[in-house]
């Protein structure tokens, strides 16, 4: 009898939009191409009911929170800027819900652009809102027109989960955003910076919770020649399969 290989279900949350004429759930492919290709089964999951949170993380192995829209400024205490798109109030409450319970349940979770600032806010920080008109003299962190290109350095302090992760303490990385976690949630932590002093990483600062998030946008430069990127997905499938792995241990009967 051949044992089948284990493959961890990996929840990604997707956007609505109205496309064509209709409204569609939907989430750009390099995600799930980068979860495939990493081991695991993606599972595009729409926004949903916050008391859903709980039954879907019974039921999946690991999360990720993907790029998309700017989160409500209400959200965080702000009176939005002129800037900020037109908010998902559907799709931001899911997801707030969503982390808080990975949180609970332990679920590691990767956090990709609007993912680790959805994250940070869950948990009480803050957002740069307009990156160009309240922090000038930073990069040009909007560069849509280069989504597979490396265009600023990172550097992540040494010591932690996400240096940890991709070894090198610079590396970089593409830039498609115009906002930026200002201030950290509560359990949260800096730990990587663009050397204009914008934040590109964060994570959960104890160890009883995998959680990573990065501005930038790995799943977009899978098929470049430096690591990084794949490492970092490929980690998080690790992490996601030890968790998984050890619970069943726990289950009764397993
Ligand atoms: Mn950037």
């Amino acid at each position: 009898m051949t044992r089948r290989e284990f493959r961890p279900l990996i929840a990604l949350t997707t956007t609505t939009a109205e496309v064509g004429g209709r409204m569609r759930v939907r989430v750009n492919k390099p995600y799930t191409d980068a979860l495939r290709r990493a081991g695991a089964i993606p599972v595009a999951v729409p926004p949903l009911d916050p008391g859903d949170a709980r039954s879907l993380l019974d039921r999946v192995d690991g999360l990720l929170l993907t790029g998309g829209e700017d989160v409500d400024a209400r959200r965080y205490g702000q009176a939005p800027h002129p800037s900020a798109e037109a908010p998902n109030p559907e799709r931001d409450r899911w997801e707030e819900a969503l982390v808080r319970a990975a949180r609970e349940h332990r679920t590691p979770t990767l956090a990709t652009c609007r993912g680790m600032q959805l994250a940070n806010v869950a948990f009480g920080g803050t957002l740069v809102q307009d990156i160009a008109s309240e922090r000038p003299g930073s990069h040009t962190h909007t560069r849509e027109d280069a989504r597979g290109a490396r265009v600023h350095t990172v550097r992540v302090e040494t010591g932690t989960r996400l240096a940890g992760l991709l070894e090198p303490p610079s590396l970089t990385v593409n830039s498609l955003h115009h906002q930026a976690v200002d201030r950290p949630g509560a359990g949260l932590r800096i730990v990587a910076r663009a050397d204009d002093g914008i934040v590109e990483g964060i994570e959960w600062a104890d160890d009883d919770w995998w959680m990573v998030g990065v501005q930038w946008h790995p799943e977009e430069l899978e098929g470049s020649p430096e690591p990084w990127d794949r490492m970092l997905f490929d980690r998080f499938v690790a992490a996601v399969t030890a968790s998984s792995a050890s619970e069943s241990r726990r289950a009764p009967g397993a």
